[in-house]
């Protein structure tokens, strides 16, 4: 698996902003390219249905092809705003991101393939996870067994330690990931419109 990608690589689609260029019009059809240095790296075309919008890509996008569901929440001032369905999950999001694979994801669907990528780097908490699972005296079927004997404190300090170490890796992992997720899309030129409504 590549790792050595950053997530500001990905080139990502706000629906948010589709929105109010208009198109999630039903019937819209438009382009949006991803620019650098002048250069266009990818070229994706947004296709608006009614509840539904198709993404296909060209270029550096080559490969992509989606049918992305949209729904709608009530804004508090009135209003509705719009919000994808993750192609991978089904939960609500702003922004998808095309991966590696050229599939579709949301953050957390990413954040997920992080997490497996990068468990490399949290070797000596993973090792500290396993340690203090196997202090839990886990069954074949997967349950954790008190063994007789023990005190219950004690078995109880042993969930806490194993609960602690497991949750350093999700910090660290979710903090690496933070760190490369800038809240700001930095590769999303002004689209331009290109033949219209369709
Ligand atoms: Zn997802």
């Amino acid at each position: 698996m590549r790792t050595k990608l950053l997530v500001e690589d990905y080139r990502r689609i706000d629906v948010r902003r589709l929105a109010r260029d208009g198109f999630l019009v039903p019937g819209a059809r438009r382009r949006l390219h991803w620019l650098s240095g002048g250069e266009v790296l990818g070229t994706i075309t947004v296709t608006a249905g009614s509840t539904f919008v198709d993404i296909i890509g060209e270029g550096g996008a080559a490969g992509v092809g989606e049918t992305v569901t949209l729904t709608e929440s009530d804004c508090n001032l009135g209003g509705t705003r719009p919000w994808w369905l993750c192609p991978s999950c089904d939960r609500r999001c702003a922004l998808i991101y095309i991966d590696i694979d050229k599939a579709l994801r949301c953050r957390e669907c990413l954040r997920a393939v992080y997490l497996v990528s990068t468990l490399g780097r949290s070797d000596r908490r993973q090792d500290r996870v396993e340690k203090t699972r196997a202090r839990l005296h886990f069954d074949a079927s997967g349950h954790a067994v008190k063994p007789e004997g023990m005190h219950l404190k004690t078995w109880l300090r042993r969930w806490q330690e194993h609960d602690a170490a497991r949750q350093a890796v999700v910090d660290e992992v979710a903090a690496w990931v933070d760190k490369r997720m800038p809240p700001q899309p930095r590769r999303y030129p002004r689209s331009r419109p290109v033949g219209g409504p369709a």
